[in-house]
């Protein structure tokens, strides 16, 4: 995933690399990593979040395919534990984990 197109300049030949290289592209020198820390950090959503979302979509998916709510038939039967408790299962913790990530982003 590439959703950082910010650019930071290379100490060794002040060129313009991506933030997440940790070698120049340029001159080939390693770069040290950089961490933006103080409030822009903070301020940023914790990935708790973003990983329970996740996993609530794929529980989702999950159900969706496996419970035959999709008009697509698979080509191999799926076992009905995965229906029945797997799938909720995977969308709680995803959704605890959104919540411990909320409360935890919302305290500081
Ligand atoms: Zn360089």
């Amino acid at each position: 995933m590439v959703d950082r197109a910010s650019l930071r300049q290379c100490l060794h030949c002040g060129r313009l690399v991506p933030v997440d290289r940790v070698q120049c592209p340029n001159c080939r020198e390693a770069l040290p990593e950089v961490r933006v820390a103080g409030r822009a950090a903070a301020a940023e959503r914790p990935s708790e979040i973003r990983r329970g979302l996740l996993a609530m979509l794929l529980a989702g998916v999950v159900h969706y395919f496996s419970g035959g709510y999709s008009a697509m038939n698979l080509p191999y039967p799926i076992n009905p534990v995965i229906t029945v408790y797997l799938s909720p299962m995977l969308f709680l913790s995803g959704l605890g984990l959104v919540v411990y990530g909320f409360f935890t982003w919302k305290k500081d």
